[in-house]
């Protein structure tokens, strides 16, 4: 059975601006000719047509049970990922082939609709960027083991989980990788500078925002011998389709009524999404496309402003940011808009006009959704906040029917956004987040006794009257 796949692509890279088109035996980043995007693309995969629909859902089905690990996680779909990769190249962490939760029923009734979460969280390295990480090393591995490369700097700046990502990933294959992470000062989490510190990745920081040190980045890969990381890099792209291959696999194959929502941050996911949507379309492995709803804060919002504007006059403008909790999506200047641009324009031309949606919600909404979306058994950090906030908002406003499913991208795991939530059950956000506690989603802990009194207590009176304090707190009857 799931032995490794026979099929091989003949990939290159496409350039989204001047057409040019590259061997992907190449290790490019950007277009060398326009410094342009790129998308992979397999010209081998109309031979793919030649099984029929049920075929190509049978084969991936199947593989979802093996034991092959080189199968097991986002290569489930590996004739539609890097079909150029051998079995010894591949890179498996447990990425991928994540849950989707339904919404807790009080939750769904509550608010009058279906929805569920896709708990990307629940990645190696507690995000989706594992996703693209898994296959841009294994990539890096084949080219490694292919030209002999003694030494390979991976380079990448970082909102703080794609940093994390690359580390782990960097510090399993090791050998000639080497792993450097550029985070913006003070703008990432705890938890999530502690990831590549404890990956022993070298962790540089500058101050300013994500968008400084993009361009940092954006100058050394000119001008200097480095492997990029961030989401230009159009085999990390390839790997985040896989959220899509499993989104469609997971409600077999038919996406009818189904609507999908993604945080827009670079926009490297929802690229990924429509790419991997629309490929499936392709080949006729599923039938209709999903409609698809983009998420952004008013905070760092330039794809809803470009969308927002009448298609006569719409015209692309970076952003300045200010302070969003949604802090991974916190950028003015998204790398892969270009991307973004033209895939869009395919998706309605295939699904329709209301196929492709872009949401802006406040940095309010945003907590109050994710607290929300917790308090209800879920674990979403806020980005996945935005996307129920932008759910309820689509709602509200007839864009999205109740019938319709909606599966929201929690992008990564509660956990690392802990210093928000802490910052709002406390009410202590800085004034420029414009975030307010509201009592009824606060919680603390609750101190019973003071530390004096254990000490002039013995042992068993101590427990004594620290139950007196939980009876008396709870008001707890005698059985
Ligand atoms: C990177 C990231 C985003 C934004 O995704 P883009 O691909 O940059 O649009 C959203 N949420 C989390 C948790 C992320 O790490
Ligand atoms: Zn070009």
């Amino acid at each position: 059975m799931n032995t490794f796949p026979k099929y091989r692509g003949r990939m290159q890279y496409n350039c989204l601006s001047c057409s040019a088109t590259f061997p992907a035996d190449e290790l490019l980043y950007t277009c060398p000719q326009c410094g342009g995007v790129f998308l992979l693309e397999d010209l081998n995969q109309d031979t793919l047509k030649q099984d029929n629909a049920k075929a190509w859902q049978e084969r991936f089905d199947q593989r979802a049970a093996t034991k092959n690990t080189a199968l097991r996680g986002i290569f489930r779909f590996y004739e539609l990922m890097a079909p150029i990769l051998e079995e010894q190249d591949i890179v498996y962490l447990g990425e991928g082939n994540t849950p989707i939760i339904e919404a807790s029923p009080a939750l769904q009734k509550e608010i009058g609709g279906r929805f569920a979460y896709k708990n990307d969280g629940q990645n190696p390295s507690a995000s989706f960027k594992d996703r693209g990480m898994a296959l841009a090393f294994s990539y890096l591995k084949a080219m490694v083991r292919k030209h002999g490369w003694s030494e390979v700097l991976t380079v990448c700046a970082s909102t703080g989980d794609t940093s994390a990502a690359a580390a782990l990933y960097a510090s399993y294959v090791g050998g000639a990788i080497r792993s450097v992470v550029l985070l913006p000062h003070g703008k990432v989490t705890a938890q999530q500078l502690s990831q590549p510190l404890g990956s022993g990745a070298t962790v540089l920081e500058l101050p300013g925002v994500f968008d400084d040190c993009m361009k940092v980045v954006e100058y050394l890969a000119e001008n200097y011998r480095v492997a990029l990381l961030n989401s230009k890099n159009a085999w990390r792209i390839l790997g985040q389709e896989s959220y899509a291959y499993e989104v469609a696999q997971w409600y077999d194959w038919n996406l009818d009524n189904i609507c999908v929502f993604v945080p827009i941050g670079n926009a490297g996911n929802i690229t990924a999404l429509m790419s991997g949507f629309l490929k499936l379309h392709k080949l006729g492995i599923i039938k209709k496309l999903p409609r698809l709803f983009g998420v952004q804060s008013s905070h760092a919002d330039p794809v809803f402003r470009y969308y927002a504007e009448d298609k006569t006059k719409r015209q692309f403008k970076a952003v300045k940011t200010t302070p969003s909790v949604a802090q991974a999506a916190m950028i003015g200047n998204p790398v892969s808009f270009p991307r973004v641009q033209k895939l869009a324009e395919r998706f309605i031309e295939i699904g329709g006009e209301a196929s492709f949606n872009v949401i802006q919600v406040s940095e309010q909404e945003i907590m109050d959704a994710m607290l929300t979306a917790n308090r209800n058994g879920h674990i979403t950090c806020t980005q996945g906040g935005e996307c129920f906030a932008g759910y309820k908002k689509a709602l509200a406003s007839g864009l999205v029917k109740p019938e319709e499913l909606a599966v929201l991208d929690a992008t990564a795991h509660a956990l690392k956004f802990a210093d928000f939530q802490n910052m709002y059950f406390t009410d202590n956000f800085p004034a420029d987040y414009q975030v307010k506690a509201k009592s009824e989603l606060c919680n603390k802990p609750s101190l019973l006794l003071e530390q004096k009194v254990k000490d002039e207590l013995s042992e068993e009176a101590f427990t004594l009257a620290a139950a007196q304090a939980v009876v008396t707190k709870l008001g707890l009857n005698k059985k």
